[in-house]
């Protein structure tokens, strides 16, 4: 297992304190030992111990208790949201979650992963997104949605990137339709890459399939080089982080193009006089994406868009870069729906508890998951740019 100096010291100064388990949504929702980071982090140390240094030389057989202990557990590391709840508590800096990427790398590589996670990585290759929704579908439903409301399609300076968990939840496209609402109306410059917009690369780059990511960032800024964009913007928090962060990373430099996340762009757009919007006049919980709070830093500007519609913002326990997981995050739902609608639940709770009107995000994964929670409690969803769209004025 190849680790960074880095990570290895990481590795090798974990305290054991316990503080990176406190809030984490898996072992919250699960109370199940082996959903602990702790778990993970042995695991992780088994591993690297036996390949590297003296104790690989001394003990018997190293590989084989690593296939065993991969045979038998493999399931439990994707089996989390890679929310970042546990570098978050630790005061040593670990940033275990980090970690976990590197985990999952090595049990992808060995074939460990489970069979519904290979089948992600498949339908990326084949279909381009993990969903596996075909050309065909896409067209059928860009078609659709033109008919409500002008999408244009090819170059243009700005790029709306859609992301595939938009156009493949049906509960998420009214969040396509709200963007094109507003983009026309502020009269920018804008397309959308249609049928031929490819995955932003995050599943799997959480599912650990590094050799692939490579190629595949370089074909994804290949293709918004050549539909001009001089502003890629999205309302998928993931791509956000992959377009703004990552691919900077993987590819080794800047990017020919600037990343913004709905939140701050429609945010400008309002505070500049683009658009206008009325006042709502509701109760609001905001539920922050960890992608996008903890991950990205983007923590104030959705709250101030919902005070710019009138919503009266809720932060119920865990705001900011102290958020829960909806229960969406890491791939857990392609391992584990069951335990991932758990933590959706705990989550939806802590939301509601507030006596709300309604919960907002900016995620259409955050929807989906807490969409789906939230039905039996009567409270619906929104995602921040679907509240801006509805209260759009005239002029
Ligand atoms: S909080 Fe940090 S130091 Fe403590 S057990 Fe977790 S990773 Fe190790
Ligand atoms: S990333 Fe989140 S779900 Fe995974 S171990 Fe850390 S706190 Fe738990």
């Amino acid at each position: 297992m190849m680790l960074t100096e880095a990570e290895v010291r990481n590795l090798s100064i974990c305290a054991g304190c316990g503080q990176c388990l406190v809030d984490c949504p898996v072992y919250k929702a699960s109370a199940d030992t082996t959903h602990l980071p702790l778990f993970k982090g042995r695991m992780l140390r088994k591993i690297y111990e036996s390949s590297h240094g003296i104790l690989s030389a001394l003990a018997a057989d190293p590989r084989s208790e690593v296939e065993r202990l991969l045979s038998a557990w493999s399931s439990r590391i994707y089996e989390c949201t890679l929310c970042g709840a546990c570098s978050e508590n630790c005061k040593y800096e670990i940033e275990p979650h980090k970690l976990w990427y590197r985990l999952r790398e090595y049990v992808y590589t060995r074939n460990y992963a489970p069979d519904s996670l290979k089948a992600v990585v498949e339908n990326l290759r084949v279909h381009g997104n993990p969903y596996g929704l075909s050309k065909g579908a896409r067209r059928f439903w860009l078609r659709k949605a033109s008919s409500k409301v002008g999408i244009p399609v090819g170059e243009a300076k700005t790029i709306y990137f859609i992301g595939c968990t938009t156009v493949a939840k049906h509960e998420d496209r009214p969040i396509a339709i709200s963007m094109a609402k507003i983009l026309n109306k502020a009269g920018v410059d804008w397309a959308i890459l249609g049928v031929e917009e490819p995955c932003c690369g995050a599943p799997i780059q959480m599912i650990g399939d590094e050799t692939l990511l490579y190629g595949h960032a370089r074909r994804v800024v290949q293709k918004l080089r050549e539909a001009g964009a001089e502003t890629v913007v999205t309302a998928c928090p993931t791509c956000y982080r992959m377009l703004s962060q990552e691919y900077k990373a993987i590819l080794g430099g800047d990017l020919p193009f600037k990343v913004e996340h709905s939140s701050t762009y429609v945010k400008r757009l309002i505070e500049e006089g683009y658009i206008r919007v009325g006042y709502a006049g509701v109760k609001a919980g905001y539920h922050d994406p960890c992608e996008l709070s903890r991950h990205t830093g983007i923590i104030s500007e959705p709250r101030r868009l919902m005070e710019m519609v009138g919503y009266e913002v809720y932060d119920p326990d865990y705001s900011g870069e102290k958020t829960f997981c909806c229960g969406g995050g890491g791939m857990i739902k392609a391992c584990n729906a069951e335990l991932s609608s758990k933590v959706s639940t705990v989550r939806v709770h802590q939301l509601a508890r507030g006596g709300v009107d309604i919960i907002v995000t900016a995620c259409p994964s955050c929807k989906s998951s807490l969409s789906a929670a939230s039905s039996g409690l009567g409270l619906k969803v929104l995602d921040i740019v679907e509240a801006v769209a509805q209260n759009l004025e005239d002029g």
